[in-house]
């Protein structure tokens, strides 16, 4: 498999380059130059396969030139040692993938990412440094992800006073070879400094500097694997009772909505909480290989670039405007030039619905499914749900392919409620913390605190103090 840059298709390169290259050198995304299908076999068994041959499956196809089976298994087997879940929440599932190491859907990518890095390296005898600026999530999930990975060390750069306590920890609590710097200023400052430090002449001579950013394409391929393995579960009528704690504060999954009999066999619908739209991407990628997906409903917050282009074919990006489901606050969704390099306006609008919703309804709706339910839902979550009733309400009278569709439905639960207590608490009372949140919750802040400027990052990443 060779990949493409969605600017230029006719320079094309390894998936090893691709990966660790990050963006094209003309700016562009990596793209693979074709999407694989499952065979017959694989097709028909993703409802009875486990979680890590379902990945197998899903990835080998796009690295196998560069990445032996036997390595990809292991790979597989230690980035996704934790759970997703599709469970019965009242009318509908929740696919909840936010039961890894810092309890958001962007453990699968980033844990597999650090592999991925780590083998493709193996012969360099130069260590790679990592550069990463964070509003708050992904810098957490990219620190846990490498961290103790061999020839790998990570810098973190995170707005000081702006993250939340327990995202700090996640991001600045590790130590090892991984290393955070509080910068006073805005997430805005941050990134310029990386972008800064990547064209510093002396620091590039020095350091061996690499991005871990989420337009990478080995962060992509993974989170295609739980869109197969849901949707084949779900066609063989199944879901998951109880096996891993939900947030669930009454009631017991099975006593509420199971898939109906009229359900069996049918394909899903997925709905997907965006921002970046790496993530409905990557569903994009397991419905084109195969897995049995009728289509998506992309949800926003107010960040609704991509539900006003469904609707107009218009795509205008726009500065980004602050919501309480802040890792999807994206005005220029970096993910819609893969999306429309693979499909045209039409394909698009024909297999995706999109909704936006308010930060007003996104309470209400955490909220009320509560006092239904018992069911404790993230704001992301959340703004999912409100999309699905959205949809729900007015599908009827649309023309879509998918007004009569009859299927089940799954809402992606891209984070834990816990990680964001601040809002959900406010609204439903305490919220359980995970373990694996309350064991972040203990560690100790390591972060070098710096002023705005490159000079001062040269600096700090020279001296070796992170
Ligand atoms: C990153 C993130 C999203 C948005 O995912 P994209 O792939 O950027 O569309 C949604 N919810 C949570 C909790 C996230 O961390």
């Amino acid at each position: 498999m060779k990949y493409f840059s969605t600017r230029d298709k006719s320079l094309a390169v390894s998936f090893s380059a691709a990966a660790l290259g990050g963006l094209s050198a003309d700016g562009g995304l990596y793209i693979p130059q074709e999407i694989p299908s499952y065979t017959p076999a694989v097709r028909s068994s993703l409802g009875t396969m486990a979680f890590i041959d379902i990945a197998f499956e899903t990835i080998q196809p796009f690295v196998h030139e560069d990445i032996p089976d036997s390595v990809l298994g292991a790979m597989v087997e230690s980035a996704f040692n934790f759970s997703a879940p599709l469970v019965p929440v009242d009318d509908r599932l929740v696919l909840e993938l936010f039961h890894g190491p810092t309890a958001a859907f962007k453990d699968f990518g980033a844990r597999f990412m650090a592999r991925c890095f780590s083998y493709l390296r193996r012969n360099e005898d130069r260590e790679l440094h990592i550069l990463v600026a964070t509003s708050g999530d992904t810098g957490g999930a990219v620190a846990d992800g490498f961290f103790g990975v061999e020839g790998i060390s990570v810098t973190v750069l995170y707005p000081q006073g702006r993250v939340s306590p327990l995202q700090e920890r996640q991001i600045a609590g590790l130590g090892g070879n991984v290393a955070a710097i509080a910068v006073e200023g805005s997430f805005d400052d941050c990134q310029r400094l990386v972008k800064s430090a990547f064209v510093h002449p002396e620091l590039s001579r020095r350091i061996n500097l690499s991005s871990a950013n989420s337009i990478n394409i080995s962060r992509l391929l993974p989170q295609a694997v739980y869109y197969a393995a849901a949707a084949g579960l779900a066609k063989a009528g199944h879901y998951n009772e109880d096996l891993v704690p939900t947030p669930r504060l009454r009631g017991k999954s099975h006593e509420q909505g199971v898939l109906k009999s009229g359900q069996l066999g049918k394909e899903i619908l997925f709905c997907v909480p965006s921002g970046n739209f790496g993530n409905l991407t990557a569903g994009l990628y397991a419905q084109a290989m195969g897995a049995p997906i009728a289509g998506f409903i992309a949800a926003t917050n107010s960040n609704k670039t991509i539900p006003d282009y469904l609707a107009s074919g218009v795509y205008e990006p726009r500065p980004s405007v602050a919501t309480i489901s802040n890792a999807m606050d994206v005005g220029a969704p970096s993910n819609f030039e893969r999306m429309s390099s693979h499909w045209t306006y039409e394909e698009l609008r024909n297999n995706i619905m999109g909704f936006w919703i308010d930060d007003t309804s996104t309470k209400q709706t955490i909220a009320e499914v509560f006092d239904r339910t018992g069911y404790v839902l993230d704001p992301h979550g959340a703004v999912g749900w409100a999309a699905v009733d959205r949809w729900l309400s007015q599908r009827h009278s649309s023309e879509h392919r998918l007004a009569h569709f009859s299927g089940p439905v799954a809402v992606l639960g891209t984070a834990h409620p816990a990680k964001f207590s601040e809002t959900v608490e406010q609204l439903v009372g305490p919220v359980p913390v995970p373990p694996a949140l309350a064991a972040a919750m203990n560690r100790t802040v390591q972060a070098r605190t710096i002023s705005a400027n490159v000079e001062a990052l040269v600096e700090t990443l020279l001296s070796g103090r992170a």
